[in-house]
């Protein structure tokens, strides 16, 4: 990686246009440019490098990647010295297409050599031509580039890139190349260095995350990898996304009960309830073994949130397979759903099947099954009303948080909790953990409203002491140390809601 000095530091914005996997990479292409000497652009400020990174999964990915430079181009016009890049799977789908058609772009780059982004953006510079560089596999891992984390209570870490199935409507085995996985040791050290920053939950990412190993040959390392970072003092929330259910074992689910701070959430993609439709998108398992899963996850933690992806309108897809999957929806009872309308994503093989289904058809199924979600979701949640739940506080997850004067932040089943803080009470910061009572519920989130005369429980932790930290810094003055600063405890103890009541 380049770490050219620059006289005046220049600016940085990077856009993410796309999924989980390309938000965590933003953080890393962030981490490389502040590396390099460039600093973020301020709010409103047009930066001298603006960074798209692309994803190709995204319905009209294109269309939005030539939208935005278009209207880069006339900034670049008024903007001496700016330049642009594109990243991502939109990057290494296209590669110089990408130049061809917007040759106001500086530089192209794939998901193989984020790092290089400084070193491209330098020669582009130096040699007054666009770069483009795209290398068709991993050179270094990618969680061995810096990174700029958004939050300073959790983190991602990942563990695996890339995926060895073959879904017929997914477009990441092609851009993302086989699955690697990182060595154990390497995952838990660089947890071990988010804690030590004043992190205390962790995401582990992976395209298919269970199947950690198939690299190295351990078919028991995930389950095992779960188990280690458990023991990692400090860390309260381990997560992870997205295990495939073709290959979700019972020693995952063992481990999982069996570790406190593992939480009692799980995102597992169904995608169809339709076994012929999942034969068809060539994914391995069927609605039975799907809802098998699931059971055996709420025998082990009654309280377990479970949340789901599911296509409407695959090629092929008849009302009778719509149908099977409102019957697996309906009784797996998912607390949320990331619903999807099929649409044609040029370069994977379910583009070019027959049965594409009409427009219209789509809608109107994709409509019954949010009727349906929602329904589930907000009788899930009613279940919840009268429970206690601990929330780690964020620092921007209610939209609306400022209207309202509630804070918000995630219950350990990954919910969505907007509360109030009474009169008299402690203010929490983010990264602090308050343990309210539910008190009302949408298919969305759940409300938790003081009792008039009761205080806020608040536990105040190392990643609230992280916070204030970074609050000083950005203000440029020492941080004071915090009132009751946390040292390093023990994990809190996971507190199940009461769902009787
Ligand atoms: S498991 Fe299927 S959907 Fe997920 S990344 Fe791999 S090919 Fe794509």
């Amino acid at each position: 990686m380049s770490t050219s000095v620059l006289s005046t530091p220049r600016t940085y914005e990077v856009r993410t246009l796309g999924c989980q996997m390309n938000v965590h990479d933003s953080e890393r292409l962030s981490g490389s440019l502040e590396a390099a000497g460039y600093v973020p652009a301020l709010d409103g400020q047009l930066a001298d490098v603006v960074v798209l990174n692309t994803c190709a999964v995204r319905e009209n990915a294109g269309n939005k990647l030539y939208g935005t430079l278009g209207h880069l181009a006339s900034q670049k016009r008024d903007h001496v010295g700016m330049q642009i890049a594109v990243g991502g799977c939109l990057a290494q789908k296209d590669k110089s297409d990408i130049v061809a058609k917007a040759p106001w772009v500086d530089v192209v780059f794939g998901t193989h050599n984020m790092g290089s982004l400084p070193t491209l953006l330098e020669r582009a510079r130096h040699n007054g031509e666009a770069q483009v560089e795209i290398l068709e596999s991993l050179e270094v891992f990618p969680s061995t580039l810096p990174t700029k984390r958004d939050s300073t209570h959790s983190g991602w870490v990942s563990i695996s890139v890339g995926c060895n199935n073959t879904c017929t409507f997914c477009i990441v085995p092609s851009l993302r190349g086989k699955e690697k996985d990182r060595r154990p040791g390497d995952v838990l050290a660089e947890v071990q260095a988010l804690v030590d920053d004043g992190v205390i939950e962790v995401t582990l990412l992976g395209q298919n995350v269970n199947t950690y190993g198939v690299e190295f040959g351990d078919k028991l390392a995930f389950g095992k990898l779960l188990r280690a970072a458990g023991q990692i003092e400090g860390l309260e929330r381990i997560r992870f996304t997205s295990p495939h259910p073709a290959a979700f074992t019972d020693d995952v689910i063992d481990a999982m009960a069996e570790t406190p701070s593992v939480m009692p959430s799980l995102h597992m993609p169904l995608q169809s309830g339709s076994d012929t439709i999942l034969k068809a998108m060539r994914r391995s398992y069927r609605s039975e073994k799907f809802l098998g899963i699931i059971d055996r996850v709420r025998e082990k933690m009654p309280h377990a949130a479970i949340t789901t992806d599911i296509i409407v309108g695959f090629p092929g897809e008849t009302e009778e397979d719509f149908q099977e999957t409102l019957r697996v929806v309906e009784a797996s009872r998912f607390a949320t759903a990331f619903t999807f309308q099929y649409s044609i994503r040029p370069g994977t093989p379910a583009a070019d099947m027959d049965g594409q289904i009409p427009k219209a058809v789509v809608q109107e199924r994709y409509e019954r099954l949010l009727e349906l979600q929602n329904r589930v979701a907000l009788e899930e949640n009613q279940r919840l009303v009268g429970t206690t739940a601990n929330v780690l506080v964020a620092a921007s997850e209610g939209r609306k948080d400022a209207a309202t004067h509630r804070l918000s932040g995630r219950a350990e089943d990954n919910r969505l909790i907007h509360f109030d803080v009474p009169e008299g009470s402690d203010v929490p910061r983010p990264g602090d953990v308050v343990t309210v009572t539910i008190t009302q519920a949408a298919p969305f989130h759940l409300l938790a409203d003081a009792q008039p005369g009761t205080r806020l429980e608040v536990r105040r932790t190392r990643a609230g002491d992280a916070w204030d930290r970074a609050q000083a810094e950005s203000c440029a003055t020492d941080a004071a140390p915090a009132a009751g600063a946390v040292s390093l405890g023990l994990p809190g103890v996971r507190t199940a809601p009461n769902l009787l009541g």
